[in-house]
């Protein structure tokens, strides 16, 4: 039984890792300090004899033993990383430095979960993973930006000069139940509005694109990844290459709803990228991997589940 440790695992991503994982038989430590993550994520886990929860912030020491670790601490919604922006980059940092230190010590094989944003605005499209990006390094996206391009740098240093395991995915933008409902990201944003009659609310005018992968495609896709032989290292994309602009994605939602909301215009946040789309030749030839729910249908299950948290 393997002993696994997941960062950040009471969040929208770690909580399906953990149900994964746990799944899969295997011993599963998750460690938050509840800043973005949800008790009620993982309440249904909390029984399970394979299962532990530790309150811990990834900036300070964690000296436990285990054979994997999967580092998904960090807040991930424009919202919620530029609250604190110095804090978000601390998490980043010191958190993949704490992390890869443990690595290091245990000889644990260590997973980043990075993203898509490493590229910024781009102008290569779609996104291959030898593209370095576009990033402003000094804006209010960057303490995001740039922690995860930092993080990405310390662990190919620990990689090369102290041969630890690493393995890097970059994730583009993942959806599904649990996401939060304040965290204004738009998938969330936009059914939450939908389902309570309220404008929904398009930054800029809408045709700023972004590629939708379900959540339990990414995690199938993460845990391959930590499961390949030790010379596949990453980067590697994973995400749902369909792309829609965000007008698109709007009138998806409000068909699957059958909602009366009207469309109003705010202005678009700074930095936002016009186009994002993954090319994930690498996911399908190192992975074997290729997203397997559909837009449609991954919306349909999301829209369920917050239908049931607004109680609508
Ligand atoms: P989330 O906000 O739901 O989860 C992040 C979790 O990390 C939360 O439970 C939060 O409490 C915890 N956390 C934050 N700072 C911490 C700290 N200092 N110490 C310990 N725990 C801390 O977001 P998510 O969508 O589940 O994202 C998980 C990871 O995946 C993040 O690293 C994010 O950058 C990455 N990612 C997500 C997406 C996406 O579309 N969902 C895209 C690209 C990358
Ligand atoms: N660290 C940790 N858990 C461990 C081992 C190390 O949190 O099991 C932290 C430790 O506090 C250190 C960081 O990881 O600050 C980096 O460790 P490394 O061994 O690379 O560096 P050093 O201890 O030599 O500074
Ligand atoms: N967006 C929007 N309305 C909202 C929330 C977001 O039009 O209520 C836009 C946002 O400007 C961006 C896209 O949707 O162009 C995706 O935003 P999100 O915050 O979900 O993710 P990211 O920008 O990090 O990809």
């Amino acid at each position: 039984m393997k002993k696994i440790l997941v960062t950040g695992g009471a969040g929208f991503l770690g909580s399906h890792l953990a149900d994964k994982l746990i799944s899969e038989k295997n011993d599963v430590l998750v460690i938050d300090n509840f800043f973005t993550g949800n008790k009620n994520n993982i309440a249904h886990l909390l029984n399970n004899p394979y299962f532990e929860l530790m309150r811990h912030d990834v900036t300070f020491p964690l000296y436990v033993e285990v054979n994997e670790i999967y580092n998904l601490a960090c807040p991930a919604s424009p919202v919620h990383y530029q609250h604190d922006p110095v804090q978000t980059t601390k998490t980043s940092v010191h958190g993949a430095i704490n992390m890869l230190g443990l690595a290091k010590r245990t000889g644990a094989t260590i997973l980043q979960a990075s993203t898509s944003e490493v590229y910024g605005d781009p102008e290569v499209h779609p996104q291959t993973e030898d593209y370095w990006g576009r990033v402003n390094p000094i804006g209010l996206r960057s303490c995001y930006d740039e922690g995860k391009r930092c993080a990405e740098t310390l662990f190919f240093d620990y990689h090369r000069q102290h041969q630890l395991q690493i393995k890097i995915v970059r994730i583009f933008n993942t959806y599904g139940p649990r996401m939060a409902l304040n965290d204004g990201r738009v998938v969330s944003n936009f059914i939450v509005q939908a389902l309570s009659n309220e404008d929904i609310t398009i930054y800029g005018d809408g045709s700023q694109t972004r590629s939708f992968c379900y959540v339990d495609d990414l995690v199938d896709a993460m845990v391959s990844m930590m499961n390949t032989p030790k010379e596949i290292v990453g980067p590697i994309n994973i995400g749902n290459p369909t792309e829609h602009s965000m007008l698109e994605l709007a009138e998806i939602i409000l068909k699957l709803t059958g909602s009366k909301s009207k469309l109003v215009f705010k202005p678009l946040p700074s930095d936002d990228p016009k186009q994002r789309k993954p090319d994930i030749t690498q996911a399908k030839d190192n992975l074997n991997w290729e997203p397997k729910v559909s837009v449609h249908d991954g919306l349909k299950e999301t829209i369920a589940y917050f239908k049931k948290v607004l109680g609508a």
